[in-house]
C-alpha cells in the first residue's frame, strides 16, 4: 500500500504522516515512512543540492531534472520494495509535487514535467494522496523559508495550490483533500478513516 501526503509548504504534512505511520504501526502493519525529496542517500544529496540557496542560477530544466533523479532512486530504493513485500508506504510528497511545483509553479509545460516524472516513478501511483490545502498567506513559516524559494513570491504559491487542487479534482477517488487549518487531531482522523477503509489494507 503506498499512501502520500502532498500540499505548499508549512500545511504540516511532516507532522500527519508521521501521525499515520504511528496508527499503522498500531494497527500492526509494516510501515516505511518516507519522503521527497530525500529517502535515500543519493536523494539527500540531490534535496541540499536543490535547497541550497546559493545556487540560484539553477534553470528550470535543470530543477526538474534534479527532482525526477531524486524520484527514480526513491522508487527504485524504497518505495518499489517496500511496496512488494507488502509494507505500507507514507510519503512525505511525490509525483504530485514535481507537477504542482515545477510544473504549474515554474515556467514548464505541465504535460512535458508530467511525462518526466511518470518515467522517473515508472509510472507507479499512490493507492491514496492526502492533499492538506491551505491559502499560502496562513501557512507556517512558507513565505520565510530560507530554502530558493523564498524569493518565489505569493504568486508562485499560488499556482502551486491551484496546480495540487486541479489533479486532486481529475482524480477525485484517489485523493482525499483536507483543509489544512483544522486541528491537527481532525486531520489525523480524517486521514485515518480513510486509510482504515482502503481494501488494500
Ligand atoms: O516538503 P519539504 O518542505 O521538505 O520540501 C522542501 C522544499 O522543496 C520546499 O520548499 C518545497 O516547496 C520544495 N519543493 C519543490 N518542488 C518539489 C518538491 C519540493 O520546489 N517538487
Amino acid at each position: 500500500l503506498f499512501v502520500v501526503l502532498e500540499g505548499g509548504d508549512g500545511v504540516g504534512k511532516s507532522t500527519q504522516a508521521r501521525l499515520l505511520a504511528e496508527r499503522l504501526t498500531a494497527a500492526g502493519h509494516e510501515v516505511v515512512r518516507t519522503r521527497e525529496p530525500g529517502g535515500t542517500r543519493l536523494g539527500e544529496l540531490v534535496r541540499a543540492l536543490l535547497l541550497d540557496p546559493a545556487h540560484t542560477e539553477m534553470a528550470p530544466r535543470t530543477e526538474a531534472l534534479l527532482y525526477a533523479a531524486d524520484k527514480a532512486q526513491h522508487l527504485a530504493e524504497v518505495v518499489r520494495p517496500a511496496v512488494a513485500r507488502g509494507a505500507v508506504v507514507v510519503s512525505d510528497r511525490y509525483v504530485d509535487s514535481m507537477l504542482a511545483y515545477q510544473g504549474a509553479g515554474r515556467v514548464l509545460d505541465a504535460g512535458e514535467v508530467e511525462q518526466v516524472a511518470r518515467w522517473a516513478t515508472e509510472g507507479l501511483r499512490p493507492d491514496l494522496t492526502v492533499l492538506l490545502d491551505l491559502d499560502p498567506e496562513q501557512a507556517v513559516g512558507s513565505l520565510v523559508s530560507k530554502d530558493r524559494l523564498e524569493g518565489a513570491g505569493a504568486e508562485f504559491h499560488d499556482r502551486v495550490r491551484q496546480g495540487f487542487l486541479s489533479l486532486a479534482a481529475r482524480e477525485p477517488d484517489r485523493y482525499l483533500v483536507l483543509p489544512a487549518r483544522r486541528p491537527r487531531d481532525e486531520i489525523a482522523a480524517a486521514v485515518w478513516a480513510r486509510v482504515a477503509a482502503l481494501p488494500e489494507l
